[in-house]
């Protein structure tokens, strides 16, 4: 008893001559009061209602097993809640797991089948009095069992499950299999029935209908219903009805009684279908079981009430249910909203984004780390979409902060950051606090300058989510931004997993859209449509009703370019590649354009070809290739590049160094200019070298394949104008020339 605090009291020996009170109590409580126990005191802590406890003991009475276990299984009570409750107001002292780890004789005092059947685990001995952690020591009958079995004066302190399965695991060395089992037992329980998906509702309607018609003899409704709601074919229906609604990507589940049927109906993107008619007969029952399920008075059938589901599908998705229920005139109406936010949020899935953008940005989300940025002008929503996704990540084991300028949105459960510059409460000041205050997500609200970028990028690379605006047109341009603003592109690289670029166009209104009769088949090839698809091409123009108030348009669509940092954008972002090739390399692993996605949205009949041709802007033409990354050759003082009379047609450009133009063993002239392009004549007219080309010294030159020449005359003005303009320079140069020896020919005869 000499300890830092006191401990509960030793309960002697029962064949001790000195029975305590306390004693006899736990000795006589033959009852199984003790059973539920923790169960009265949790409930009388407010720690779980009334419905749960009622639920959880009547599982236990129909399945066995501790009352503890079961409220931890069926989450109504945390890991740590019982060890929390007993030692803080029930004097029991905490045992915590470094402390499991008795001498060997104090181990041996209690076999494991005693352990495992009181779930308890011998501390120490001191004298005769044994020192045991116990994960239910409210039990008198189990601490009884236990005292029975060691035969020694007990001292007892509360521990949790976990740990003490984990001490069995430890000392007394069960197998693996033997240790699962205290999981297993879980999964046989009704909740992972909830797991599978009904294939025939019609014969489990029937099912449940018939039972309730065998139980309908029983006068006491009352209690009639509390055990129908635990009726198997009952909790197989609602649980059928659950699962499937998620599996649907269902928004909200209406159960709704009518005067002869129980309607459901399923909402999917804002649109309620209605799924099954149930008999009215089952009615009581699948409200009861709701009810059940949501920790609601089962008894209060006259007033609204609103609770919650936590439901767990396969093995890491939690989704949350939000009930309603309310009282109408043929019975309880029930509405339930599905918060499953490993589907994201309704509000995520509904800004519009493409499929495989959807995807995309889920992934990225999902993450533990990672840079994210969002880009647009003013008003392009980007906001919005960032708290879409703060809010799909606003979960009570995830610490979110943010730093704004202004604040727009008020997030429970999210801690945000005013930026007040004049008392130098920067993005910076702000962020170098967050990363003291153990956040798992940080939201800036603009990076602007080094200082803040700089800052974002450690927080990401220290295993944080973070999300940042910045203010540029598109994705690839975001990454030279920053670069611009003095962050290394290797930073980047290593930091950035995705940069979402975004627009919000109008909607045309879907009353007074018209079809537009006469096409402008060469504009629609501007704005990117192929040529083939144009004649077939349905495309609308807004016209004006009373429901848009004359605007043509109603609502706004946003447009997404996603551009996912996947390992190849990764190493152009590393090797610092111009835009254009870092935009051409995103779109070969997935990205849609700006651009591309307001075709999409033409296409679909949602957007005029003004409001794309507006907003979006054609991403200039990609270089192919050999015209990015054309071969470099090294040449030796003296080397031949190009010998004439020959017919091979590759050109060429300088790069460094100095060449010779030699004709008929004479040099004419030199080309000595980098970024000259030479023996293009050839590849564009087809006939023999017409000169020789030497490297004056070494020379470092690029080689174009000839054969693509018509390709690049057709495809990529601004290259072909540069060859033109090189052609056009050297003709020149040559028409003076011959001018000139000419003239002095003339003159010297
Ligand atoms: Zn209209």
């Amino acid at each position: 008893m000499a300890m830092n605090r006191p401990l509960k009291k030793p309960i002697p020996l029962r064949t001790d001559a000195a029975k305590s009170t306390s004693l006899r109590a736990t000795v006589r409580d033959q009852s199984g009061a003790g059973k539920t126990k923790i169960g009265e005191i949790l409930s009388k802590e407010g720690q779980i209602n009334h419905n749960q406890l009622k639920h959880a003991v009547d599982y236990q009475q129909k399945h066995g097993g501790m009352l503890s276990h079961i409220l931890l299984r069926l989450r109504y009570i945390e890991e740590d809640t019982i060890l929390n409750l007993l030692s803080r107001s029930y004097n029991y002292p905490p045992i915590r797991s470094q402390q499991l780890n008795p001498e060997k004789d104090v181990l041996q005092l209690l076999s494991y089948e005693t352990a495992k059947a009181n779930m308890a685990f011998p501390v120490s001995l001191k004298e005769e009095t044994l020192r045991v952690a116990m994960v239910e020591p409210t039990d008198t009958a189990l601490v009884e069992s236990l005292q029975a079995a060691v035969k020694r004066n007990l001292s007892i302190g509360v521990c949790t499950e976990k740990e003490i399965l984990e001490a069995f695991k430890t000392h007394y060395k069960i197998s693996d299999e033997e240790y699962k089992q205290y999981f297993d037992l879980a999964k046989d329980d009704e909740d992972e029935e909830a797991v599978k998906v009904v294939e025939d509702f019609g014969s489990l309607v029937s099912e449940a209908e018939g039972e309730i018609e065998m139980q309908s003899v029983r006068e006491d409704v009352e209690e009639k219903e509390a055990f129908l709601a635990n009726d198997a074919p009952i909790i197989k229906l609602v649980n059928g009805i659950l699962v499937k609604a998620i599996t649907d990507g269902i928004s909200d589940i209406h159960i709704e009684p009518f005067e002869h049927s129980l309607q459901v109906r399923y909402r999917l993107d804002g649109a309620l279908f209605r799924s099954m008619n149930l008999p009215i007969t089952i009615k009581s029952a699948i409200t009861s079981r709701v009810k059940i399920l949501s920790g609601l008075d089962i008894a209060e059938r006259r007033l609204p009430q609103d609770g919650r589901i936590k439901m767990n599908i396969g093995k890491k998705k939690n989704v949350d249910i939000r009930v309603s229920i309310l009282p109408t005139l043929f019975g309880e109406s029930i509405v339930m909203r599905i918060l499953d936010r490993s589907q994201l949020n309704v509000d995520l899935t509904r800004l519009g984004f493409e499929l495989d953008t959807f995807k995309s940005i889920q992934r990225c989300i999902s993450r533990p780390y990672g840079l994210l940025l969002v880009t647009g002008p003013t008003g392009s929503g980007k906001t919005t979409t960032l708290y879409s996704i703060l809010n799909a990540l606003n979960t009570e084991d995830t610490k979110i902060l943010t730093v704004e300028d202004p604040v727009e949105f008020n997030f429970r459960g999210i801690n945000q950051v005013l930026v007040r510059e004049k008392i130098g409460l920067t993005f910076a000041a702000a962020l170098r606090s967050f990363l003291r205050q153990d956040p798992d997500v940080i939201m800036i609200g603009e990076i602007r300058d080094l200082e803040t970028a700089e800052i974002a990028i450690k927080a990401a690379m220290t295993g944080h989510l973070v999300f940042a605006t910045v203010h540029t047109n598109d994705a690839p341009s975001t990454i030279s931004r920053l670069v611009d603003i003095g962050i290394p592109s290797y930073m980047l690289a290593s930091s950035v997993t995705m940069v979402l670029s975004q627009r919000l166009i109008r909607r045309l209104c879907p009353k007074c859209k018209v079809e537009v009769d006469n096409k402008d088949a060469e504009e629609l090839e501007a704005l990117g449509f192929s040529k083939d698809e144009i004649p077939d091409l349905k495309i609308y123009r807004p016209k004006g009703c009373a429901a848009c108030n004359g605007a043509g348009y109603k609502g706004r669509v946003g447009l997404y370019e996603l551009m996912e940092v996947t390992d190849d954008v990764e190493k152009a972002i590393n090797a610092n590649l111009p835009e254009d090739q870092l935009r051409k390399i995103s779109i070969r692993e997935g990205m849609l354009t700006l651009r591309d996605v307001g075709l999409n949205k033409i296409r679909e009949g949602v957007t005029s070809v003004e409001e794309v041709a507006r907003n979006t802007a054609i991403t200039k033409e990609s270089l192919p290739d050999y015209l990015v990354n054309p071969n470099i050759e090294e040449y030796q003082d003296r080397e031949v590049i190009i010998r004439e009379g020959n017919t091979d047609k590759d050109f060429f450009m300088l790069v460094k160094g100095a060449l010779y133009v030699v004709k008929g063993g004479k040099i004419i002239s030199q080309i000595v200019q980098p970024g000259e392009y030479f023996g293009e004549m050839s590849a564009v007219t087809g006939d023999p070298r017409s000169a020789t080309i030497i490297s004056n010294k070494r020379s470092t030159v690029k080689r174009y394949p000839g054969d693509k020449i018509p390709d690049i005359i057709e495809n990529h003005p601004n290259v072909a104008k540069h060859l033109f303009e090189v052609m056009a320079n050297r003709l020149n140069h040559a028409d003076r020339q011959i001018y000139r020896l000419l003239t002095e020919k003339g003159r010297s005869e």
